[in-house]
């Protein structure tokens, strides 16, 4: 008995000598997308609390207390950033200095906020769009991202450093063999017909990736308040510049798409997932290829 607890105590001292016993790195994650990162990234080194989960809507989504309790154990909470999470100012304050709050996309380039409407007598704050939050539907930026994360995991625990780095040097190979595929697919679609028209302006990102031009009928937040006259202008734009097909979302109400639809008589594509949320497609990889697969098949050339 007391040879068997000897043994396991030199084991275990073996084991933290090795740095195998090294704890996990308690994160919390603001976006499906983040936690599912995060996960590729630490492996076994890391756990990570979904605090805004799959389902969530992430242009309305804001902790509740129940979640500022879930938070209080982690060293990191991971949020998208480029102003996506608007309460991170007050979640700082109520976490306190002992967590730090890593805005993922924060050193990612930006691009502007696709704007399409005409600004006419519409007051200044409407079309003040800022950036385009939706960083995460680039390749080249969830490798960057990656990369991020293996930085801050480091500082945050450098005893798990192999793990992280290894962790972020194949989901840069997963990726880069990801983009070729997407690359491959996307070239049936004739130049020309890389237009796409989706509910809200969530695939600036994507469409500068793969050469398309995008077209949004709900703006950057999935507003629904699109006025008429926008939505005038989005029909007159799809017959003139021959649009082939349009695109839902998962989570936007699809009567103004419809509408469109039916005044155009063009196709209506299958739903895209804009915010990375959705219930069956959280991870990147399955959310950019089921947008990819979902576009190829309404626009490639039949
Ligand atoms: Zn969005």
């Amino acid at each position: 008995m007391i040879l068997k607890a000897f043994q396991t105590l030199v084991l275990a001292a073996c084991m933290s000598a090795l740095g195998a016993n090294a704890e996990p790195l308690k994160v919390a994650s603001l976006h499906p997308l983040m936690a599912d990162l995060a996960r590729q990234v630490g492996g076994e080194q890391v756990i990570v609390i979904e605090i805004m989960k799959p389902g969530g809507d992430i242009h309305h989504f804001e902790p509740a207390a129940k979640d500022l309790a879930a938070m209080r154990g982690v060293r990191l909470v991971l949020a998208s950033g480029k102003d996506l999470e608007s309460y991170l100012p007050k979640l700082r304050d109520s976490l306190g200095s002992g967590i730090q709050i890593v805005e993922v996309g924060e050193k990612i380039p930006s691009i502007p906020a696709t704007c399409h409407h005409d600004h006419e007598g519409e007051s200044a704050e409407h079309h003040d769009h800022g950036v385009d939050p939706h960083w995460w539907h680039s390749v080249e930026n969830m490798k960057r991202a990656a990369r991020i994360l293996e930085e801050v995991f480091t500082e945050a625990a450098p005893e798990n450093s192999a793990t992280y780095q290894a962790g972020s040097k194949a989901v840069s190979k997963r990726l880069g063999d990801l983009k070729n595929w997407a690359k491959k697919e996307i070239s049936i679609i004739p130049r020309d017909q890389r237009q796409l028209v989706t509910a809200h302006a969530a695939f600036g990102y994507f469409c500068k990736e793969y050469g398309f031009q995008p077209l949004s009928v709900l703006g950057i937040g999935r507003a629904d308040d699109v006025s008429t006259k926008h939505i005038a202008q989005t029909i007159q734009t799809i017959r003139e510049s021959r649009v082939k097909a349009v695109f839902p979302e998962d989570q936007a109400n699809p009567k103004v798409m419809e509408e469109i639809v039916r005044s155009t008589g063009i196709q209506m594509g299958a739903p895209l997932i804009a915010d990375g949320t959705a219930k069956e497609a959280h991870t990147f990889e399955s959310m950019f290829t089921q947008n990819v697969r979902t576009i190829v098949t309404a626009l490639g050339s039949k």
